[in-house]
């Protein structure tokens, strides 16, 4: 089981199972929104996917021809996005897994440098 939260606390989480996929994206939806060089994600079933506190405190940025993303309206903090990626900063415990790749690297930020030895692929790998 993994557990997180927003950057205030207003909304926890927890997923009844385990990630399927763990990766560094580095499209610029996710530079945007985490206001970082990349977003490191964690592949989960949708279904699998519960909100525990909060509910009320969630904003959803629906923009056409992408999927949502989800984030508390207090803090700003983002949550999830999609069906469903969740933020790996969100988590308050070791969620066990590791990132196996990097994808969209051909949107990196000019000033951003990969400096482990993990695949890169230019956009989301066929799966
Ligand atoms: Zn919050
Ligand atoms: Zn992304």
């Amino acid at each position: 089981m993994l557990q997180g939260q927003c950057l205030c606390g207003g909304v926890k989480y927890k997923v009844n199972g385990e990630g399927s996929l763990m990766v560094h994206c580095h499209c610029t939806r996710c530079q945007r929104s985490g206001g970082a060089g990349h977003g490191t994600v964690i592949a989960v079933k949708p279904e699998d996917y519960e909100i525990t506190q909060g509910e009320d405190l969630l904003n959803r940025y629906e923009e056409k021809g992408f999927t949502a993303r989800v984030s508390c309206r207090k803090c700003g903090g983002s949550l999830y996005h999609g069906e469903t990626f969740i933020e790996a900063g969100t988590l308050t415990a070791d969620p066990g897994m590791r990132p196996t790749a990097h994808i969209m690297v051909a949107y990196m930020a000019p000033w951003a440098t990969i400096t482990d030895d993990l695949p890169q692929h230019a956009e989301f790998p066929p799966s």
